[in-house]
């Protein structure tokens, strides 16, 4: 089975071959963490977790890295000098606000002015829902999510290399800057050159930096900065690396290699994200940085973009909670959502939207429950071997090996779920969770700890108080309140709200 991929880097398909069969390196753009992830993030999460599902289904032996960004970066790091405020500051003062209100569950963050706990609250949060989605990444050790915090030293020495072999260049202002004349591959990914990118940066205010810098394009790599809230000691003085020299050492570092297999990211990283990632990683190696680029196309919501001042801004949390359907969303139908559409085109997220998922989820589930209840009757084991050939598992291949395919796989698997009792319910189970090790959907969590269960214990309480058990009662508030939920008393009951809904 020949396998095809789209890659942004040569702008059009080509065959898969791993450099080193049947390992496959994967580094996926991971996320920040400086609030709850919202749902657009997560589709590029839930793609990367679908492309390395189908790699192993296809019996390659993944190795998948995803970043944690916890550096505090600037909130203008999509441009070259990397202006504007301490994102991290915005995130502490957040926090703070939402202690002092109670909107925080007690242990949570003990001291909300510091960012490292700031940090690390959230990006519990962001592991807690990437469980929830399905994404086998949230369950492997932490060296395969890494902080960025974590390896400052890997950046310092990429960045001393760069400086060494005169790629990068110590500016008047202090920074240290990548220098996009000496790399004349720079604008290959994203299609620019630096003839325009100079064109681009004239029609822009003349900043203080750019009198210092050899190209208007050439991007930061270590700022020194004594004020910054997360800072590091350095050869150029205590500051923060730049955005991008972080993913080019983590990748190269944590999957041991400097030619990794496919790198990915939604396509608002091409530029200059991605685009400086291949810059540094390549002139520091002398070598090819990542053979295919993958990117995602953005999430819309009810047929436009996300935006906090649209008013269709969600999180992940608040998308489960019911906040875009107006009833709480199973976490796997929305892993079905965000799935279910080619990762190249743009996907409309709606309710009625999440209603058909839900009902295609509904399926799977109600056909894998009837055929374990049949095998139980006959006494029969639950599990037998299927054959790889077998013609669903190799339809359902065959069209995720075309691109991830994922439309023409779900056309096969729902095909053959609508005559799937012409086969014997040990091979018809068999098959439908072979399909389910890529879909990921059968299983949810919900009853153990999710909303269900908050439910549950909200009921309890009641009944509890009802019954002038205060203990209890306030033992299961306790509990609720360590699991995350804020607890409300109301005229209609105890109700739950997840923690610090998001900041609007
Ligand atoms: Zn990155």
């Amino acid at each position: 089975m020949a396998i095809r991929f789209y890659n942004t880097l040569s702008h059009g398909l080509e065959d898969f071959l791993p450099v080193d069969p049947p390992k496959v390196y994967i580094y996926n753009c991971g996320p920040t963490v400086y609030d709850f992830a919202h749902i657009g993030n997560f589709r590029a999460f839930v793609f990367a977790d679908l492309l390395r599902r189908f790699l192993e289904f296809a019996e390659h032996d993944v190795q998948q890295v995803m970043n944690i960004t916890d550096v505090g970066h600037m909130t203008e790091d999509q441009l070259a000098d990397g202006g504007g405020q301490d994102k991290m500051h915005v995130a502490v003062e957040r926090v703070k606000t939402a202690k002092k209100s109670g909107k925080l569950p007690d242990n949570a963050v003990t001291d909300p002015s510091d960012p490292y706990q700031v940090a690390r609250y959230y990006a519990g949060a962001f592991v807690d829902d990437a469980k929830l989605l399905g994404l086998k990444i949230a369950d492997e050790a932490a060296d395969h999510m890494p902080r960025a915090t974590d390896h400052i030293p890997a950046m310092q020495d990429l960045i001393g290399k760069l400086i060494e072999n005169d790629h990068a260049y110590l500016a008047a202002d202090g920074a240290v800057y990548y220098s996009v004349q000496s790399f004349p591959d720079y604008g290959r990914l994203s299609g620019n050159t630096l003839e325009r990118l100079r064109a681009g940066a004239g029609g822009r205010v003349q900043g203080e930096h750019q009198a210092v810098k050899r190209h208007p394009a050439d991007f930061l790599l270590w700022k020194p900065d004594p004020h910054h809230l997360m800072k590091w000691d350095s050869p150029w003085g205590a500051g923060y690396p730049g955005w991008h020299i972080e993913c080019s050492a983590m990748a190269m570092k944590l999957l041991g290699r400097s030619t990794i297999d496919i790198h990915t990211g939604g396509e608002d990283n091409i530029f200059p994200h991605h685009e400086c990632e291949i810059a540094q990683s390549t002139a520091a190696t002398g070598q090819p940085f990542a053979r295919f680029w993958m990117h995602t196309r953005f999430l819309l919501v009810d047929g436009q973009k996300m935006s906090k001042s649209k008013g269709n801004f969600y999180t992940v949390r608040e998308i489960l909670a019911g906040k875009l359907t107006g009833s709480p969303v199973d976490p796997r139908v929305l892993r079905y959502e965000l799935l279910k559409a080619h990762y190249r085109s743009n996907l409309n997220l709606s309710a009625k939207s999440i209603e058909e998922s839900a009902i295609q989820v509904q399926r799977l589930r109600v056909t894998a429950g009837a055929l374990r209840k049949k095998l139980a009757a006959l006494d029969a084991p639950a599990a037998v071997e299927v054959d790889p050939a077998h013609p669903a598992l190799a339809a359902f291949a065959e069209a995720l090996s075309d691109d991830l395919n994922i439309g023409g796989a779900l056309g096969v698997v729902f095909d053959w779920l609508g005559r799937h009792d012409r086969e014997g319910p040990a091979q018809a189970l068999a098959v439908i969770e072979r399909l389910d090790s890529v879909l990921a959907v059968l299983d949810s969590d919900t009853e153990q700890g999710g909303e269900g269960d908050a439910t549950a214990k909200c009921r309890a309480i009641d009944a509890a108080r009802d019954a002038k058990d205060f203990e209890t009662a306030d033992r299961l508030r306790d509990e609720l309140r360590d699991a995350g939920y804020v607890v409300l008393n109301t005229a209609s009951g105890t109700v739950v709200e997840r923690r610090l809904t998001s900041p609007s």
